[in-house]
């Protein structure tokens, strides 16, 4: 008998079962109810989904048809928009995602940065004259045209589902690529439903954009090896990074990485205390920690250590955990009983390292189903300790001390991650010198946002490769053309 399955891939601008009809379930991590099942996609189905795009780059007219492309995105926007309450719910039970998020970065805003990249494609000079020269004596007409880099590998993770999705398939389509989606088995509906959406709410072409669920991470690794890929934008941990840029080599495709991080939060000794401790205990454990540009390491002057300790574990046990659903949760559940076992394996080294809990440390006690770990602070810890080094990716802060700003900028580059950061301080412009120092892709000084469609966002050292969102960002989906025409 075929099982119902409740979201199915596309392939070539059909939704469809995967070959051999698998499906996979999807878990809420807030009750650990089953939600539904995806379509389980197989190889055979990836292998599809790359010759679908390759033949709709190689043989339609998408990747010429700027002012198509551009009304296919606003389409895609106005009908997410139509969804949004839907949308709002699904990302709530599978991701975990507090709702106040789903008004941000989970939702509303990456939806409407689509609009963003339609705008830039409309604007965008395409085609520069360089005007004549003679080089080694030939008159030449010089002009340089950006094009389209072909068919994209997108591969994503759980944690910001739509706006990594979108992230990547936005700013790839107004370049004119075709895409093959390949997200994070955690959260299969996220993306099925974007490929439902595209399938029948826009008049974006068959195989210019396909989404391939899977419960297997071999299909990502299929999709960075395949040939007829010319590139992959990958988001996901820095360990997968590394198999993705060693995937990548054989066929020398292009690889845009975004990676881990485990960002300082420097607090100065002219800062408001409160203010900046209160802060920095809301910001580390919104969406329990599971943001790659969260800051995980509070930088504090070590005179004011204790005080600082005292405020963040106060605020950090009065956010506690919450429902998703609930306004006002901060921190919900984490994704899985995988990343649950995860992070509680970082609270035992936590105290093996010598390390001590101002507060949280466990699971809390009144929550017998879910994968719920309580807010917590480390203090005790050098920043050469593994605890204080590590990505662990849950509610889980380290506490260090700091002689100074010298001392801070320190500690804060004394990483292998180099992708966000923040600072609070008093005085303005030594808060932002101090930033200046950061050897990071984005600095938050005095509670500054720096999220936004216009915004390059990425890492240094490990945390990546290339740029996300902005100008830059759409410019990682093209390639340069240098034209030049003998004249006389
Ligand atoms: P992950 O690296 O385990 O998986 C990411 C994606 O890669 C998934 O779709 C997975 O199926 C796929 N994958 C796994 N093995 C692969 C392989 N060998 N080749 C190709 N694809 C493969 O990451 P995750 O657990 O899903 O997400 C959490 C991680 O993502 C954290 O480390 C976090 O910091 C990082 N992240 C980074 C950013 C950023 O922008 N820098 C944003 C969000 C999350």
């Amino acid at each position: 008998m075929s099982r119902k399955i409740d979201r199915l891939l596309l392939l070539d601008g059909r939704l469809t079962p995967s070959t051999g009809g698998g499906a996979f379930e999807t878990i809420d991590p807030a009750t650990e109810d089953v939600l539904g099942t995806a379509a389980d996609g197989t190889p055979d189905d990836m292998d599809r989904a790359i010759g679908a795009a390759r033949r709709a780059f190689d043989e339609t007219s998408w990747s010429t048809d700027v002012e198509f492309r551009v009304r296919c995105l606003r389409q895609l926007r106005e009908a997410m928009r139509r969804r949004s309450d839907e949308l709002r719910e699904l990302t709530i039970r599978e991701v975990g995602a507090p709702r106040f998020l789903t008004f941000a970065a989970q939702l509303d805003a990456p939806v409407d940065d689509l609009g963003w990249f339609a705008g830039l494609a409309e604007s965008y000079e395409w085609e520069r004259d360089l005007g004549r020269a003679e080089p080694m004596g030939m008159a030449s007409h010089r002009r340089v045209r950006m094009e389209a880099a072909g068919v994209v590998g997108a591969i994503t993770p759980w944690n910001f589902p739509h706006q990594i999705n979108l992230a990547k398939v936005g700013p790839a389509l107004a370049a004119g690529n075709t895409v093959v989606l390949k997200p994070a088995p955690d959260t299969p509906w996220c993306a099925a439903v974007l490929g439902e959406i595209i399938a029948e709410e826009t008049d974006i072409p068959a195989g210019v954009v396909n989404v391939v669920t899977s419960s297997d991470h071999g299909l990502g690794a299929q999709l960075v090896q395949d040939p007829r890929v010319d590139l992959v934008t990958f988001t996901g941990s820095t360990a997968t990074g590394r198999n993705v840029m060693a995937g990548a080599a054989a066929t020398l495709k292009r690889v845009f990485l975004e990676l881990g991080g485990k960002s300082a939060f420097v607090v100065l000794d002219d800062a408001d205390l409160k203010a900046a401790c209160s802060y920095a205990a809301f910001s580390g454990i919104a969406h329990a920690g599971q943001g790659c540009a969260i800051t995980t390491r509070i930088l504090v002057p070590r005179a004011l250590h204790d005080d600082a300790a005292e405020i963040m574990a106060k605020t950090l046990a009065k956010l506690g955990v919450g429902d998703p659903g609930d306004d006002r949760t901060i921190c919900g559940p984490v994704v899985s009983a995988k990343q649950r076992e995860r992070v509680e394996g970082y609270l035992r080294l936590a105290v093996e390292e010598g390390g001590s809990f101002a507060c949280g440390g466990g699971r809390p006690a009144d929550r017998d189903r879910g994968f719920w770990i309580e807010p917590t602070l480390v203090t005790g810890l050098a920043n050469e300790s593994r605890t204080a080094r590590e990505e662990i990716f849950g509610p889980v802060l380290v506490m260090l001390p700091h002689d100074g700003d010298d001392d801070a900028v320190r500690i804060a580059n004394d990483s292998p991650y180099g992708l966000s950061g923040a600072v609070h301080g008093g005085d303005a412009e030594r808060a932002r010198a101090v930033a200046g120092r950061l050897r990071t892709g984005t600095v938050s000084v005095n509670g500054g946002v720096w999220y936004g469609a216009d915004v390059p966002f990425g890492g240094y050292k490990q945390s990546g490769i290339g740029r996300e969102m902005g100008v830059a960002g759409f410019e990682e989906y093209l390639e340069t053309k240098a034209i030049a025409e003998g004249v006389t």
